[in-house]
C-alpha cells in the first residue's frame, strides 16, 4: 500500500503550526520533530506533493483535497485551526468557497522573530507571510528582515511608527495594500535620488546606528538587499501612509482621464505638498536642491501619477507652486 493510501495516524510529536506559516516551513519542521524526511512526509499527505518542496513551498495545486483532512489527523489539529493558520489552505478554501482575493498571497515571506518562537520551544526558523506592519517584534524589538534579525529599538521613531502603522491597517483596509505598495516606492525614490537632503540627513542617521549583522537566515528566505533602507526609512514611510492611504488625499491627486493644467492643479499640489510637511516635520519638501525639478520629485509624481499635467514652457512649476508668502 502507498503511503498516501494508508490509513493516516496520529504523528509521535505533533506541532501547531505558527498563524502564517508557510505550508513548506511547517512541513519541515514537522518532519524534523518526528525525524523522517519531508519528501517522505509529504508521501503521507498525498501522491502529488512534490518530494522536492522546500520551506518556501506554498502551493498546493496539484496536492489532492485528502491532504488536509489528513494532516488535522495526522497532527490532531483541526481542519479549521489548519486553515485559519495556513495560508496555503485559507487560499484553497477560498477558491473553492469563490470569495476571491487569495488570502495574504501578495505578502513577503519572513523569518518569525526568533525570540519570540524561542518562548513556544520552537527552536529552528520559521517562515511565514508576514503584513508589513508586522516586520517589527514589539516584544523583542527585532526586524524581521528576511536575512538577519537586527534590534532596532534605539533607532528613532521606529516603534512609535509602528503603532501608528496599525491604526492605519485598521483605519483603512481598503486602500492599505495599494498605498503602502505606492508609500514603499515613493520613500525608496527619495532616499536613491536624493530629492529630500533634510530626510536623507535623518536616514543616514539612523543607517549608521543600524547594528550590522550577519545572515543568519540567508539559506531560508529569499535575501532581500534593500532591507536596511526599509529600516532606516520606516517612520517616514508610515507618516506618508497615513496620507496616501486617506481616500480624502487621494482625492485630490490628478484625474487619470484627461490632462489638465498646472494652473487647474496647482491648488490640489500645494495642499497635498504642505500635508506631507507636515506630516512628516519637513517644512521644506517643495525646495528642490539644484539641477532636480519640481515635476520629478517622487510626491509630485504621485499627484500626478499618469503624468496628466501639462506645464508653461518656461515658468518652472516650483515657482508656480509656492506661493509669494511661502517663497520668501
Ligand atoms: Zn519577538
Amino acid at each position: 500500500m502507498e503511503p498516501w493510501d494508508a490509513p493516516a495516524r496520529l504523528l509521535p510529536v505533533a506541532l501547531q503550526p505558527v498563524h502564517g506559516e508557510v505550508l513548506g516551513s511547517y512541513l519541515h519542521r514537522l518532519a524534523a520533530a518526528n525525524r523522517m524526511s519531508s519528501a517522505r512526509l509529504g508521501q503521507y499527505l498525498s501522491p502529488h506533493s512534490n518530494p522536492l518542496f522546500t520551506r518556501r513551498t506554498d502551493a498546493l495545486r496539484r496536492w489532492t483535497p485528502t491532504a488536509l483532512p489528513r494532516l488535522a489527523t495526522m497532527t490532531g489539529v483541526p481542519i479549521d485551526v489548519l486553515q485559519r493558520s495556513l495560508p496555503a489552505f485559507a487560499r484553497l478554501a477560498a477558491r473553492a468557497n469563490g470569495t476571491g482575493e487569495p488570502i495574504h498571497a501578495h505578502y513577503d515571506l519572513y523569518v518569525v522573530c526568533r525570540l519570540c518562537m524561542l518562548r513556544h520551544g520552537i527552536h529552528e526558523p520559521v517562515l511565514a507571510h508576514m503584513a508589513p506592519a508586522l516586520r517589527l517584534c514589539r516584544r523583542h524589538t527585532i526586524w524581521l528582515d528576511g536575512a538577519c534579525h537586527p534590534h532596532v529599538g534605539h533607532l528613532d521613531g521606529l516603534i512609535k511608527a509602528q503603532r501608528q502603522h496599525f491604526g492605519l491597517v485598521r483605519r483603512f483596509p481598503d486602500t492599505i495594500d495599494m498605498a503602502t505598495k505606492e508609500a514603499e516606492k515613493l520613500i525608496r525614490s527619495w532616499l536613491i535620488t536624493n530629492y529630500q537632503p533634510v530626510l536623507q540627513k535623518r536616514w543616514q542617521k539612523r543607517l549608521v546606528q543600524l547594528p550590522r549583522e550577519e545572515p543568519r537566515y540567508s539559506d531560508v528566505a529569499r535575501q532581500r538587499h534593500d532591507e536596511w533602507e526599509r529600516i532606516v526609512t520606516y517612520p517616514e514611510f508610515v507618516s506618508l501612509l497615513g496620507l496616501i492611504a486617506d481616500p480624502r488625499w487621494r482625492a485630490h491627486r490628478i484625474p487619470t482621464g484627461r490632462h489638465v493644467s498646472i494652473e487647474d492643479h496647482r491648488d490640489a499640489i500645494s495642499v497635498i505638498f504642505a500635508e506631507a510637511e507636515r506630516r512628516l516635520s519637513v517644512p521644506t519638501l517643495r525646495v528642490m536642491p539644484e539641477r532636480r525639478t519640481f515635476h520629478n520629485d517622487p510626491l509630485f509624481r504621485w499627484t500626478n501619477p499618469r503624468g496628466r499635467v501639462h506645464f508653461p514652457c518656461r515658468d518652472e512649476p516650483h515657482t508656480v507652486i509656492r506661493s509669494p508668502s511661502q517663497a520668501g
